[in-house]
């Protein structure tokens, strides 16, 4: 097991910069899950960990080592990813085998070492199978027992369940997490699924255009989010955004409604003074109930029961919000919606820079 550093590690492509110089220390048994949009440069930064990708500037390091000059096989990783990459004519048990057998591992150390990934990852009953005989989940655990099999200092998973279902998915998502549990090595993991990142990591680092948004854990993130891009990014449905303007202690909105900046993310933001601002409400923190201190007044647009809840997307003055709602709350389109909020959950950006006012 070890820790991973990046030190100012920067990739450009000629002169397009696609990571831009990040700096993060991720912890020896850490669980670091890189997020972000395509195109953001996850798979990249990953990719220069691994050493399948050369280093423009900056460095690597695993453990006390700076890796930038060593080749993919002699950083003792391991990677999993989302195309398996299995031997299609090798049965399961010598998929697992092989990286054990070129590093000289083998007969009953081998053996016993298969077999206990196996038997982690449920799959001891198909070790005598092909890949082709595989589900994509179970071809997806061979791929994952492959790389513990080798005990590397760190794992590596890019996009490891792009090509699942949606509920295999969750509950290959539940594996890895075990998996982490059981074994505690370091793992990095990138994937563009904000869901996946917040279930698995202990911290996420968000990436936006090569730069690093916001690192924190799952539950920083989401209470604490640093920008309107962190706000929006993390979370389903996603944080409401409505422009409006602070003016004599309240938050006015383009409606007239008014909410008391004193009563805003617990106090937070009382000092803020006058400016042009973007409130961020998540859908979960409207409430339905009639009494609320802070009230928001809209017209109801559309309608759409989950069973669960009832997202109510509605409008104020040109600003379109969603509200997560109560089953049994069913209102009709095109009417006046008085919707109360918890004023503690509400954050502030800066108009300009988009950024938080915390
Ligand atoms: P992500 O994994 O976040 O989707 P990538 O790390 O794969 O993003 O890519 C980051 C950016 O680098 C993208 O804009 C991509 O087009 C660009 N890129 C990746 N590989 C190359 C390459 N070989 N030449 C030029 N640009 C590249």
């Amino acid at each position: 097991m070890a820790s991973v550093s990046f030190r100012k590690l920067a990739k450009s492509y000629g002169n397009v910069h696609v990571v831009n110089g990040i700096d993060l220390e991720i912890a020896d048994g850490e669980f670091v899950v890189f997020v972000g949009p395509s195109g953001c440069g996850k798979s990249t930064t990953l990719r220069m960990l691994a050493g399948l990708e050369s280093i423009s500037s900056g460095e690597v390091m695993i453990g006390d080592t700076v890796v930038n000059k060593l080749a993919p096989r002699e950083r003792d990783i391991a990677m999993v990813f989302q195309d398996y990459a299995l031997y299609p004519h090798k049965t399961v048990r010598d998929n697992m085998g092989f990286s054990l057998k070129v590093r000289g591992i083998k007969g009953a150390d081998a053996e016993a070492r298969i077999n206990a990934a196996a038997e982690m990852l449920g799959i001891s009953h198909l070790l005598d199978r092909r890949p082709s005989q595989l589900s994509g989940g179970q071809r997806q655990r061979v791929a994952m027992g492959r790389a513990i099999v080798r005990r590397p200092k760190v794992f590596l998973f890019d996009e490891p369940l792009s090509n699942l279902d949606a509920k295999l998915r969750g509950q290959v998502r539940t594996e890895i997490k075990k998996l982490h549990q059981a074994i505690g090595t370091t793992i990095v993991y990138v994937t563009h699924d904000q869901v996946e990142a917040m279930t698995l990591a202990d911290r996420i680092v968000i990436l936006r255009g090569g730069d690093i948004e916001q690192v924190g854990t799952p539950d920083e993130v989401y209470n604490r989010p640093a920008s309107v891009f962190v706000g929006g990014f993390v979370g389903s449905p996603a944080m409401n955004f409505a422009r409006a303007n602070t003016s004599g202690g309240d938050i006015v909105f383009a409606n007239g409604d008014r909410i008391p900046l004193s009563a805003v993310g617990s106090g937070a933001f009382a000092d803020i003074g006058d400016r042009e601002v973007i409130v961020g409400i998540r859908p979960e923190h409207f409430i339905a109930a009639d009494g609320s201190a802070v009230v928001l007044n809209g017209q109801v647009q559309v309608v759409e029961p989950l069973g669960s809840d009832t997202l109510v997307h509605f409008s104020i003055a040109d600003a379109a919000l969603t509200a997560r709602l109560p089953p049994e709350v069913r209102p009709v389109a095109g009417e006046a919606l008085r919707l109360g909020v918890e004023p503690s959950k509400i954050h502030l950006f800066d108009a300009k820079s988009e950024r938080t006012l915390a």
